[in-house]
């Protein structure tokens, strides 16, 4: 079936109209697979037209034609076959034509242009934000990185650790020398130490110290590693930087 068959049949069905079909506001002709199909919009009368009027108007045509009405909770649609070609009246829930705000509820777009797609959160509900696709699927990935991440599996891990052996999550690392043997650079790094008899710029690891105590080959990469940890420490569970 071509193009041109859907719209003969179009015109064939406009220029003698029967009596079942109701009135129509619009129609379009559109490819559905390799298939084309005509769908109409039920003429809502400037939408005085109500559920209950929607359902009187399209019920011949479930009548005439023995196919079931769909009813997806938002578009009820009528279908029927004229000269081979699939047709359906289509009427959209005035309930569900929601007020769309201007803007997405996260980003600077408008929402007004046609070609500008958006969804709302939750379901069923008119007042729940309604944000540009793109933003959704920025917070998608980001839930999905977020939670999924082994860093962030690391990271938590490695903080119950933290808390176990040093009474804190995310306590400041210095480099430490676990051995006096005139090295002049450490040879690993640790927590910082609390302890009272600890003299805060030894930077020698005793028995007060917490674990856990990591040595390192190259003090130039034990440098490294403690300010990464500085720096991660404050990353939120959430992916935000925290306080
Ligand atoms: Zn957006
Ligand atoms: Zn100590």
């Amino acid at each position: 079936m071509s193009a041109s068959t859907a719209a003969a049949a179009l015109a064939a069905l406009t220029d003698d109209a029967p009596a079942w079909l109701p009135p129509v506001d619009h129609w379009e002709t559109a490819r559905d697979g390799d298939r084309w199909i005509v769908s109409g919009q039920l003429d809502t009368d400037g939408d005085a037209l109500s559920e209950a009027g929607a359902y009187r108007l399209l019920g011949p045509i479930v009548e005439q034609s023995g196919q079931k009405l769909d009813d997806d909770g938002r578009l009820i649609r009528a279908r029927f076959t004229h000269f081979d070609v699939p047709f359906d009246v289509w009427f959209l829930r005035p309930v569900l034509r929601w007020v769309v705000p201007e803007r997405c509820a996260t980003c600077p777009t408008k929402l007004g242009a046609p070609d500008v797609k958006f969804v709302r959160l939750g379901s069923g509900d008119q007042d729940a934000p309604v944000i540009c696709v793109p933003c959704r699927d920025r917070m998608q990935a980001h839930w999905v990185a977020l939670h999924r991440s082994p860093l962030v599996a690391a990271r938590q891990e490695v903080r119950e650790l933290l808390l176990a052996e040093t009474g804190e999550a995310r306590p400041a690392w210095r480099q430490s020398f676990t051995e006096i043997n005139g090295d002049e650079h450490p040879n690993a790094f640790s927590p910082v130490c609390t302890d009272d008899d600890h003299e805060p710029g030894d930077p020698t690891v005793y028995s007060c110290c917490p674990d856990p105590v990591v040595e390192v080959d190259s003090h130039v990469l034990g440098a490294y590693l403690v300010e990464l940890l500085h720096a991660d420490a404050h990353v939120d569970a959430e992916g935000g930087e925290s306080a």
